[in-house]
């Protein structure tokens, strides 16, 4: 194992893992591609570019979003940091000035007595480890074939195909029933009967809908497996009635008889906090998700975790390859990072950054490491993307559906919450002291 730290890709996670590890007293080199060799929507020569949206999304205190964040800031997150400093007025979002947000986390990184920072495309996997690779959704076509050879194809995606997930406890369980199809399996699904009425107002509104249009440089992006709803809607009528809503082998438990259609919701947790709208993935607009899924009878009420969506995206099936410290399983020295290791958003990608610089900082000193626990946004969603036993995976942005919640006796939704908030950062902290991962100031 070489004594510095390779790190490709100076974007949210790569960023924040070599300012993290720098701050430990670790040699980095930090490669970044741009803008010798552009991106299709990066503008810019900064680190940690914000490709999009000027939000990391919401501040309000005990939302799942707002404990990440919280979380990153015990740790003197330079990215968190940086959009605290320069944050604009946004209500409860934490919003910033992108071009003064990247042009402080650029220059703390440039100006970093431990970071060798490098402006080079790195086009094969360095042999010699440590090295995190984070060169996120639009990570150059030459790496990601070597990424390609190191996962094998079967397990490294081109784009992402999301169903919308909702909070279980806002679904009325007297319209939705469990039953597994043809009695096969334990009544492991949820499903929401539709009669041909409700069955032909619900398909009306899905074809006129408001839609995301996909970027120029996202199409062709889908194949047939992975359709959009509302595509399929577009090809016929009766498309979905016999696609992904078929409801053949599921009589309705009262009536006995076969409804027109049937929208089945699988488990997301073992706990049952959330479920998932089995074939759902769509482009739909986030309001429109909302008012045409609450069509749905016993979703009337649905709360959701997260939104239905496909975007261009280059993502590793992390679960499969990815220990818990985000090391390849089979390459030993050779970690992931960031969006590519299929979290969603900046600041699930910073979180992924912090957590990878953690591992291999305890690595490269010889010393032991445990992750954070599930009661924590940092260890639910690291426990997301490295758990084996997660079949069909997508990328995850953070909802309190992924975390580890034990039994609690309280109904209302805001209290809990800040219950389980509580418990988070009291359960981090204790894990901090335990594995002593706080900044050295005399590093
Ligand atoms: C079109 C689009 C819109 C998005 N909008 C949003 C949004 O509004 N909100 C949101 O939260 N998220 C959004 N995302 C997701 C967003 O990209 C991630 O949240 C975040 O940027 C991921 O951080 P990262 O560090 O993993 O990747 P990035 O921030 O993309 O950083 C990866 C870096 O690696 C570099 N790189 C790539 N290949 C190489 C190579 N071979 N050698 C050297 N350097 C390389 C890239 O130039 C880049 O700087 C969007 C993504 C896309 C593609």
């Amino acid at each position: 194992m070489k004594d510095y730290l390779t790190i490709v890709g100076a974007g949210l996670a790569g960023s924040e893992a070599a300012w993290q590890a720098a701050e430990r007293g670790i040699h980095v080199v930090l490669h970044e591609m741009r803008p010798e060799r552009p991106t299709p929507v990066h503008k810019t020569r900064n680190c940690a570019e914000l490709v999009c949206s000027n939000s990391l999304g919401s501040n309000l205190p005990f939302s799942a979003p707002y404990l990440l964040k919280e979380e990153l800031r015990r740790f003197d997150s330079l990215i968190i940091s940086s959009a605290d400093k320069h944050s604009v007025p946004a209500g409860g979002a934490l919003a910033v000035d992108r071009e003064k947000f990247s042009q402080h986390i650029s220059e703390k990184i440039r100006n970093h007595p431990n970071i060798t920072f490098k402006c080079e495309e790195v086009r094969d996997i360095p042999e010699d480890g440590p090295v995190i690779i984070a060169t996120g959704p639009l990570t150059s076509p030459a790496l990601s074939e070597k990424i390609s050879s190191l996962t094998g194809q079967e397990y490294l995606y081109f784009y992402d195909a999301l169903s919308p997930i909702v909070d279980a406890s806002s679904i009325d369980y007297s319209r939705a029933f469990f039953a597994s199809r043809y009695n096969k399996g334990e009544g492991d699904y949820l499903n929401c009967h539709m009669n041909k009425e409700e069955y032909d107002r619900f398909i009306r509104e899905l074809k006129a809908a408001e839609k995301v249009p996909f970027k120029a440089f996202e199409k062709p992006l889908y194949f047939e497996g992975c359709m959009p709803i509302e595509e399929l809607a577009m090809r016929g009528d009766q498309t979905l009635a016999f696609g992904p809503m078929k409801p053949v082998g599921l009589p309705h438990p009262e009536t006995h008889a076969i409804s027109h259609a049937v929208v089945q919701l699988r488990r997301e947790n073992r706990e049952g906090t959330a479920f998932n709208l089995v074939g759902f993935q769509t482009k739909l607009t986030y309001p429109e998700q909302k008012r045409i899924f609450r069509m749905i009878p016993g979703l009337e009420n649905a709360e959701f975790f997260r939104f239905g969506g496909i975007h261009r995206n280059t993502f590793i099936n992390a679960p499969t390859l990815l220990n818990q410290e985000l090391e390849v399983r089979k390459r030993p020295g050779i970690y992931f990072a960031g969006q590519i290791i299929g979290v969603e958003g900046y600041v699930e990608s910073t979180a992924m950054g912090l957590l990878s610089a953690l591992s291999v900082v305890k690595r490269m000193r010889g010393e032991s490491y445990s992750p954070p626990p599930m009661e924590t946004a940092l260890g639910s969603l690291l426990s997301y993307v490295t758990d084996r036993r997660n079949a069909n995976y997508q990328p995850m942005n953070i909802n309190f559906g992924l975390f580890l919640v034990k039994e609690m006796k309280i109904r209302d939704k805001k209290q809990r919450n800040q219950k389980i908030a509580r418990n988070a950062l009291d359960s981090l902290a204790a894990w901090m002291d335990r594995q002593k991962v706080s900044i050295d100031p005399a590093a």
